[in-house]
């Protein structure tokens, strides 16, 4: 057993929510050690897309304008197309996101394991210690936590204040230290693809929607590159398997009611297709003695919304802000934070539900569906209300609007 310098705090994962934990409470002059597994940072599809009210959060922890120096990219206007819509009509209820969120320079986009990166660096710019490549990390709660873990085939054991759980939705830290996750059922299926060279595509403009048997998403990166997304029915799940995904993946961007859509369709495949499970996960308490979870870690929201980017800066800048103005890191300084993360997450499960049953049931009875809840959005108050908290943010809307017999009312109704 070799001995490491025991920090105040570590965090398990160096990924968005650790990466940014780490560099924030590092700035702040406390002892950081960040643990993570993989020797480098690569894509599995994730989040690149972040929430306008995201950026928001990005700013308050004094990370925004590091993103920006390092290449993320703003979006200006959304469009949503469908099968049902003729092209031009579509393009007239185009949505320009400074007018739907006056100050807001719109959505930022930047590749997932680059802000890693850059997070990464960040932290250890900032003072933290950072390991990877570790192995068999166990963590045992308790006042004074304890952790196990293995680095370049040494095991160490270190007992620092506090350790915080950012490793993500396949993450074990939770589950070894008791925190339990509720889940949804998984309503369809997601994946996602890079694509490069798509200079055909408009930098600025994102578009979702629905087409045959598709909900499909494209988020520009800047420098001919787009996250694209794709969520099918769960019997479709095949699709996205095998040596010929990318390609399947791609033609699906053949889209007669996306203009210039070819463009997205003929870039260049830069990643393979993952495919996720669509549904949500949440924690009533995300955390245990001597243990605070963020991030995925904590429970993930349906990525329909592209929600868990914004929602891990929220928790970094909750959980921060409370271990730097109190001494006193036990569960009962942390019972706030679980308080607004349970009513973020249920606010954000209704409005992913809303979004998947819209977007996601390709049946008539689904198409039929689609077109009315389009047509309540800035009519009815809850379907404007959930439709605009992806956006907005889950405050940004009267706490009536997030009402789940109204939703269900409405969406049996529809
Ligand atoms: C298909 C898909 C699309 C998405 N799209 C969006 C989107 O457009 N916008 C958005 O905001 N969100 C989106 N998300 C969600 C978003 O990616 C996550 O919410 C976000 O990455 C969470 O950050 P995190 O730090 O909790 O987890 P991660 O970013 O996944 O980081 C976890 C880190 O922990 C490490 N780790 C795991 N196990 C261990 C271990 N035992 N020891 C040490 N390290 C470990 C991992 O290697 C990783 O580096 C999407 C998710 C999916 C699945």
């Amino acid at each position: 057993m070799a001995t490491i310098e025991t920090p105040e705090l570590v965090v398990i994962g160096g990924g968005i929510g650790g990466g940014a934990f780490a560099t924030v409470m590092a700035r702040a002059g406390h002892s950081v050690l960040m643990l993570e597994i993989t020797e480098a940072h690569r894509d599995v599809v994730r989040g690149e897309w972040m929430a306008p009210w995201g950026v928001n959060e990005a700013k308050r922890l004094g990370l925004y304008d590091l993103y920006r120096s390092h290449g993320a990219h703003h979006l200006k206007r959304h469009v949503t197309y469908d099968e049902d819509m003729p092209p031009a009509e579509a393009d007239t209820r185009m949505i320009e996101f400074s007018a739907m969120m006056p100050g807001s320079e719109g959505p930022l986009t930047i590749g997932h394991p680059r802000l890693c990166g850059i997070l990464d660096d960040a932290a250890v710019a900032a003072g933290a210690s950072f390991l990877r490549g570790v192995r068999k990390v166990q963590v045992v709660p308790g006042v004074s936590p304890t952790v196990r873990f293995e680095h370049q085939g040494v095991a160490h054991e270190i007992r620092p204040r506090l350790v915080v759980a950012a490793d993500g939705r396949h993450g074990k830290t939770a589950q070894q230290v008791g925190i339990k996750l509720n889940a949804d059922p998984v309503h369809h299926w997601f994946s996602g693809m890079l694509v490069e060279d798509a200079y055909g595509w408009p930098e600025d403009k994102q578009v979702i929607g629905t087409a045959g048997d598709i909900n499909f998403l494209a988020f520009p990166q800047g420098d001919g590159r787009v996250r694209l997304y794709q969520g099918v029915a769960l019997s479709d799940k095949e699709r996205f398997m095998g040596d010929e995904a990318p390609r399947r993946f791609a033609d699906g961007f053949r889209l007669a009611c996306v203009p210039q859509s070819e463009a997205l369709a003929a870039a260049k495949p830069a990643s393979h297709c993952f495919v996720y499970p669509n549904n949500d996960t949440w924690s009533d308490e995300p955390f245990a003695p001597g243990v605070v979870a963020i991030g995925d870690a904590a429970g993930h929201n349906d990525p329909i919304i592209g929600q868990g980017l914004s929602i891990s800066h929220r928790d970094v800048r909750i959980v921060s802000d409370i271990l730097k103005s109190t001494a006193d890191w036990s569960t009962a300084s942390l019972r706030d934070y679980a308080v607004e993360r349970r009513e973020l997450m249920r606010r954000l499960r209704l409005a992913a539900r809303l979004a998947a049953v819209r977007d996601c049931e390709f049946d008539a009875q689904g198409r039929a569906r689609r077109a009315r809840l389009h047509a309540m959005f800035m009519i009815d108050p809850v379907v404007t209300g959930l439709m605009l908290a992806p956006i907005a943010g889950p405050e940004s809307a009267p706490a009536d609007a997030f009402n789940e017999a109204a939703l269900d009312a409405i969406l049996k109704a529809a």
